[in-house]
């Protein structure tokens, strides 16, 4: 409820005290002032709501306190009080402004129905405001929480496409363009076939609209990018279940997909790849049981080198296999130690020999004449020198040629493995370290390999803080060279 501030303004007395008493008890706040100066002054320093306002007062008369009124605190209503012979005067007061007017002689009764009146105008004009204010407020309220709307659509890394019932786009986000590839320009307003090629992507939403169902889908866009993406038709409806149109949301699952297509070719090499020496290693224990007893003692020794041989790239196809994974987690823990250089090469060769001699491949090891020591786990590198040496072997034809040597300068300790094989193009040499990556050709259709040794290689390598150096050239040979911090170096003796 409004507090109400009336002001009395006139020259008499009796009509000040008159007006006074018939307002008294309704709660209003009632001040007086015998003329129009102090009227004007009152208003200035108190503020009111209403004035009763004498026309005809010696000194500053009522029009010009009117019109002081209206001029400066419009907002008062002003109620003039008249004589009955000047009523024309109260109408050109209310002409100037005035909200109504009190003839005298007046009843009590007559003064509270026009201050009521003037009342409820008041009453009504703050409603009004306050009604006003709130609608700002909430369009206010509205354009934000738009604008956070169209602010998170646009962000969303999912496309999102909004079509009406009859499946002609009425929006969508930023996202839609890139994922979808879209190049019709603009797209809103046409229909869908304009903005998807793919001819199961526009029978989902037709279908999520005709059964009023969420329909799911995996497409691919059709383009040179080789995308893949994931669909969620929804089909909108009014509040009295009208069909207004479909959201579509894509997300791109290319990823997902190449994850999956490598697991499913990493089981199917794996089981190939153990499947193959298996077969073969059994078939040699087969012969050699119904053979050894009747053929001379060389075939059960060839036999059983080869089968040393099968057994041997089978576990180390294993041994890659569970050190890549452990070192994939982040599980390895390296045990670190000082190695002397030559001996662990020296191990290598002499294991290499027999596969080397088993394709008459001549291997030649030229040790530096520095006895050097580095710090590294020996196992993970023994395995990674191994890869480098065993591929030379595999690489290379029947009667080839692998020359190993070592060097040390600038701090840095260098294993040379070259090879006269096959060598590898310039266009496979920057992937022969991703992950089962494989040369496919003619040279290498009957190499058996799992393209997993040289990413091996290299992350060990790089978690002993060194680096690998590889060139090629095919026909006629490959050389790797491995480069470690040297810890010590001695002259040998
Ligand atoms: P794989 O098990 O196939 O040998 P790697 O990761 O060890 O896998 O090698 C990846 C590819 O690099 C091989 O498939 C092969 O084509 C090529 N490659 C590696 N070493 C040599 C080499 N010494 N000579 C020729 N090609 C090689």
């Amino acid at each position: 409820m409004l507090e109400i501030r009336i002001l009395i303004v006139d020259d008499e007395k009796v009509i000040r005290e008159g007006v006074e008493r018939a307002l008294a008890g309704r709660g209003y706040v009632i001040d007086k002032a015998e003329n129009g100066e102090q009227g004007i002054q009152m208003i200035k320093e108190k503020g009111f709501d209403i004035v009763l306002l004498d026309l005809m007062m010696p000194g500053i008369d009522g029009f010009t306190v009117l019109s002081w009124i209206k001029e400066n605190e419009p907002h008062i209503q002003v109620i003039v009080i008249t004589g009955f012979a000047t009523v024309s005067k109260a109408v050109l007061a209310m002409k100037q402004g005035a909200f109504d007017f009190v003839g005298k002689p007046f009843t009590p009764d007559y003064i509270r129905i026009v201050v009521d009146r003037a009342v409820d105008k008041l009453t009504m004009q703050a409603e009004t405001e306050k009604l006003r204010e709130e609608m700002t407020l909430s369009l206010e309220a509205i354009n934000k929480e738009q604008s956070r709307l169209k602010t998170v659509f646009s962000c969303m890394a999912e496309a999102v496409l909004i079509t009406d019932r009859h499946g002609v786009v009425v929006h969508h986000n930023p996202a839609a363009i890139k994922i979808l590839e879209i190049q019709t320009d603009p797209v809103i307003g046409k229909p869908l076939s304009a903005s998807i090629r793919d001819n199961t992507a526009i029978l989902m939403v037709d279908e999520a609209m005709a059964n009023s169902v969420v329909v799911t889908r995996e497409f691919a866009p059709g383009s040179i990018s080789r995308k893949f993406l994931r669909a969620h038709c929804a089909p909108v409806k009014s509040d009295t279940n009208i069909l207004l149109g479909s959201v579509t949301a894509f997300e791109d699952i290319s990823t997902h997909k190449q994850i999956d297509r490598m697991k499913s070719e990493f089981v199917a090499m794996v089981a190939h790849e153990l499947k193959a020496p298996l077969a073969s290693i059994e078939q040699m224990i087969y012969a050699l049981q119904v053979d050894c007893e009747h053929e001379a003692a060389h075939s059960c020794n060839r036999l059983h080198n080869r089968i040393t041989v099968r057994t041997r790239d089978l576990l180390r196809l294993i041994e890659n296999l569970l050190n890549l994974s452990k070192l994939e987690s982040g599980t390895v823990v390296f045990n670190l130690e000082p190695i002397r250089g030559h001996e662990i090469i020296k191990d290598i060769v002499d294991i290499t020999m027999p596969q080397a001699e088993g394709k008459n491949i001549k291997v030649l090891y030229t040790p530096c004449k520095e006895d050097w020591w580095f710090n590294v786990d020996y196992d993970h590198i023994r395995t990674a020198f191994m890869n480098i040496v065993s591929n030379a072997v595999k690489y290379t034809p029947e009667g080839g040629q692998m020359e190993i040597s070592t060097s040390v300068n600038g701090g840095l300790a260098n294993l040379t493995v070259k090879d006269s094989g096959i060598g590898i193009s310039e266009q496979d040499l920057p992937h022969i370290f991703d992950r089962f990556f494989r040369v496919k050709g003619k040279a290498t259709r009957h190499i058996t390999g799992s393209g997993l040794g040289l990413s091996l290689v290299k992350e060990v390598v790089e978690a002993h803080k060194g680096y690998i150096d590889v060139k090629s050239d095919p026909g006629v040979g490959t050389t790797f060279t491995l480069s470690f911090p040297v810890t010590e170096i001695k002259e040998l003796v």
